[in-house]
């Protein structure tokens, strides 16, 4: 079996403990993955301490550190077909989804290597006449950045790329489930010359969360995942005082009017709900649809869900993969089997395949006549469609903002009026008109309510990674006059 390693202060290390990574195609071991003791966490991160004081990586100018970020960027671009394989093989995301998106992941480096020496400071016009006063952006410490199962590549490289970009040191934990990519990326890190320690690669579970996200020594916290660990967190936070920032999921409307495109409407649902098999944390989970067109667009995606390719992830005929794990699976379908109690009509998918792996087939309920349908509310995180009819604009929004999320929607209609009518009246950090899951490294990415808090892309996300330090000279020559007067 492959064995990986964590990447510790710029070293390899294979940790006293290791566990297997399942190959989700077929349920069976592939790989060994190490596991983090709390002594690797203090390890990694007083690693990442020493090296945010350190000269070799504190006394680079931005400008250097932009060019170690563009190594890096170009290492991923060369290496993308090969951790695209490695990606697919311990997440079970198909080919055709992990090629593209590790490709696009270099992007993000490349764009954070370009921000790293615009992130300015500022003077102050200050109102006394002997002093100067000024801003310096000065990176916050060490950042602990940690991801779930589903794109580890794309969901760190929005972490550490904003967060080398403005100095700070990284200890990543990649999730116990499928970490291979990322513990390969860590030699791209060793080959592009980061010093030792500005950024540590490791994995392990909650009990590796912990000890990172209470360590002293981290300054900010960056999480992906779920809310319920997001908690966790929080509380954690409380040990260290730390910053947080949190990209958690989501049960994003897709809005579907009368007018729209419903061929156009009807791919972008597809790219929204069965892309990635589901996974994805702005899948657009509920199609909200106007009455007249219910029909026609049912009809459409059921056609799509059936003719969907399912298959093995890495051949690249594939258009629908295994989920990552049986867990999900199991969790999907009972969510699906209470839904059909609660009044949901089946209109395709629902069943789990024979065979082995961890399959589970494009699914739409129709929830119409079934408010309380648990899929409506609950985050699957898996190829599940809920459907709901509306007939007016202010019920599509009533039904689009009754949720505790606020992540993604999407409007598909030709009317400009009303799309920006729904623009100001979705509650979410993310709307797409006409299309759905666009991403790129120049546009903020993130929700609030239970999608969490915070924004990953863009200039934003490199400069919550900084502090802002007041400087006060003063420029007289004169000796300080009354002590006992504040200035
Ligand atoms: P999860 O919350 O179970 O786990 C995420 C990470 O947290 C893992 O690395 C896990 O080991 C770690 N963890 C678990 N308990 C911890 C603790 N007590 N302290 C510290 N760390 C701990 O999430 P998951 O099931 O792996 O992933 C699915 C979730 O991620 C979904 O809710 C999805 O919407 C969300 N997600 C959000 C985004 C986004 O950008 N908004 C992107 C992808 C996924």
């Amino acid at each position: 079996m492959q064995r990986f390693q964590h990447y510790i202060d710029g070293r390899f290390e294979d940790g006293d403990e290791a566990f297997a990574s399942l190959d989700p195609a077929t349920g069976r071991p592939w790989a060994l993955m190490p596991a983090a003791s709390v002594a690797d966490v203090d390890r990694a991160v007083c690693a990442a301490h020493r090296a945010f004081l350190g000269r070799d990586w504190a006394g680079l100018t931005a400008s250097a550190r932009g060019r170690l970020l563009l190594r890096l960027a170009d290492l991923v671009q060369a290496q993308a077909p090969q951790l695209a394989a490695l990606e697919t093989r311990d997440t079970g995301k198909i080919i055709r989804e992990t090629s593209a998106q590790i490709a696009y992941v270099a992007e993000y480096y490349r764009y954070y290597a370009g921000l790293a020496d615009k992130i300015e400071g500022a003077h102050l016009p200050i109102d006394k006449p002997d002093m100067e006063v000024w801003l310096r952006r000065e990176p916050v410490g060490v950042v602990a950045a940690i991801v779930p199962w589903n794109s580890q590549l794309f969901l760190s490289a929005v972490k550490i790329g904003p967060a080398l970009a403005a100095g700070c040191t990284v200890v990543v934990k990649a999730s116990e489930d499928a970490p291979a990519p990322l513990l390969a990326f860590a030699r791209l890190v060793h080959e592009a010359g980061f010093p030792a320690g500005v950024v540590n690669i490791l994995t392990g579970g909650p009990d590796a969360g912990r000890a990172l996200t209470t360590h002293r020594r981290v300054a900010h916290i960056a999480f992906t995942g779920g809310p319920e660990t997001a908690r966790h967190i929080v509380r954690a936070s409380a040990e260290n005082l730390a910053k947080t920032s949190l990209e958690l999921g989501g049960k994003s409307p897709f809005i579907v009017f009368d007018d729209a495109d419903l061929d156009s409407a009807a791919n972008a649902q597809v790219a929204g709900i069965f892309a990635a098999t589901g996974q994805s944390c702005v899948a657009g989970s509920r199609l909200l649809v106007q009455r007249g067109v219910k029909e026609a667009l049912l009809a459409r995606l059921q056609a799509k869900a059936r003719a969907a390719a399912i298959g093995p992830p890495g051949a690249m005929a594939t258009e629908v993969g295994p989920l990552c794990t049986a867990r999900q699976r199991d969790r999907i379908a009972a969510v699906v089997a209470d839904s059909v109690q609660a009044g949901a009509r089946l209109v395709t998918g629902g069943q789990v395949p024979a065979g082995e792996g961890f399959y589970y087939p494009p699914t739409i309920l129709d929830c119409s006549d079934a408010p309380d349908a648990p899929c409506l509310t609950t985050e699957l995180f898996g190829p599940v469609l809920s459907v709901v009819t509306f007939d007016t604009e202010e019920q599509a929004l009533q039904i689009a903002n009754g949720t505790e999320y606020g992540l993604a929607s999407g409007v598909f209609t030709q009317s400009l009026t009303r799309a920006h009518r729904m623009i100001r009246g979705i509650r979410a950090g993310i709307v797409w008109v006409n299309t759905y899951r666009a991403v790129s490294p120049i546009a903020p990415f993130g929700g609030h309510g239970l999608s969490g808090h915070g924004r990953e892309g863009g200039m934003a996300a490199a400069l919550d990674y900084t502090t802002v330090k007041t400087v006060w000279l003063r420029t007289s020559d004169d000796p300080i006059p009354d002590p006992f007067v504040m200035r």
